[in-house]
């Protein structure tokens, strides 16, 4: 394990949230931070030392910037990853394997299963025909879900009954896709972990996460006992598939706790939504972790340090509504400087400590 010295730069490709709140973790520790994105004004770009602007497959371009740093991560995931290739010697955590493997549903699911999770019941639909012998399959009601770039609940459309079919194909315009039954959850949560570049794997206690939309509004925790029951076989998985991955650094699996299993749902290989509340919630949050993790420092405690804490987004127009919340004691208020605040962007996030 190389340990990286402070001055050290920490190359981060994206440009979002994720990549702002890792340059702000990085700061403390001594390093500097230079993002790679396509973005003009990326938000992370506002508290980094450098921003390249190139688009994600200029390769000349990705070899300049490995170039320049000391080791490389990523705070988006869908991006091409032939083209890594030209990162060349400059280390790269997590393995550009593990992005591979989170791209895609069927990749990830089959992946899963390999590795002792149980999914929902699911089929791959790579044509429209295919939907109707998925439907036949999975039965309904059920969720069809582009294979790729899907996020937010974006590239999702509901298949009450089988006469839904074509307005869902055209929904998620005609793309491969998979059939996922519904699931009647008792509750969703994600299980935050980090890996160290020796192996060593932390997890945070599990966030109870609710959805609008498809998208995440709050992160809970403690969370519900249901949750916790399922949490020994939930980190079982998550330890057999981190290790497989070789994985290094933090990372995120969205499970579903139904009455007797956590089913897997997807996983983010990356820093995530729902360990926001880590920041002030724990003694190490999950943007620290990930630094230490890939620059090869010891990983700090995942300890919660309030008796709970409560994230929520600021999505869309919320942003303006966050009120009187700079009042309230042992609030805190995190905007991460979009300039717009298009329907659904994350503007940013509330974290309540109950001490
Ligand atoms: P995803 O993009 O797959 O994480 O989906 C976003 C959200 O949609 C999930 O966190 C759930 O709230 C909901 N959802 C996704 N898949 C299912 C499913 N199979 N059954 C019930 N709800 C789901």
């Amino acid at each position: 394990m190389k340990t990286l010295a402070p001055g050290s730069i920490i190359g981060i490709i994206g440009g979002g949230q994720l990549g702002r709140m890792l340059a702000l973790a990085a700061a403390p520790l001594g390093y500097r931070v230079h993002i790679f994105a396509p973005e003009p004004d990326p938000c992370a770009g506002d508290v980094s030392w450098r921003v390249t602007q190139a688009e994600y497959d200029d390769t000349a371009a990705l070899a300049a910037f490995a170039a320049e740093v000391d080791v490389i991560t990523f705070e988006f995931e869908n991006v091409p990853v032939a083209p890594l290739a030209a990162l060349g010697d400059t280390p790269v955590f997590p393995p550009t394997k593990a992005l591979e493997v989170g791209q895609d549903r069927v990749t990830e699911k089959t992946f899963a299963a390999k590795f002792g999770a149980r999914t929902a019941p699911w089929a791959p639909v790579a044509d429209r025909a295919a939907l109707d012998a998925a439907i036949a399959k999975i039965g309904t009601p059920a969720i069809l879900k582009s294979a790729r770039f899907g996020y937010d609940g974006k590239g999702q459309a509901l298949v009450n009954t089988p006469e839904d079919a074509d307005a869902a194909w055209e929904a998620i315009n005609g793309q491969p896709a998979i059939l996922e039954a519904k699931v009647a959850f008792k509750a969703e949560f994600s299980l935050i972990g980090v890996r160290g570049q020796n192996g060593a794997l932390m997890f945070y206690d599990p966030p109870q996460n609710v959805h609008k939309n498809g998208v995440l509004a709050t992160s809970t925790v403690p969370a519900d006992p249901i949750i916790k029951e399922q949490l020994v076989a939930a980190r079982a998985f998550a330890r057999r598939m981190s290790e497989a991955l070789d994985y290094v650094g933090a990372f995120a699996i969205e499970f579903f706790a139904t009455a007797d299993a956590p089913l897997f749902n997807e996983m983010a290989p990356r820093v995530h939504n729902s360990g926001h509340w880590t920041i002030e919630g724990a003694e190490t949050s999950q943007f620290e972790n990930h630094i230490r993790a890939i620059c090869g420092l010891p990983l700090g405690s995942t300890a919660l340090v309030a008796r709970g804490v409560q994230m929520t987004n600021l999505i869309g127009d919320d942003v303006h509504r966050w009120g009187n919340v700079l009042m309230e004691r042992n609030a805190h208020l995190h905007l991460y400087g979009k300039a717009e605040a298009r329907d659904g962007r994350k503007m940013g996030h509330i974290t309540r400590v109950e001490r």
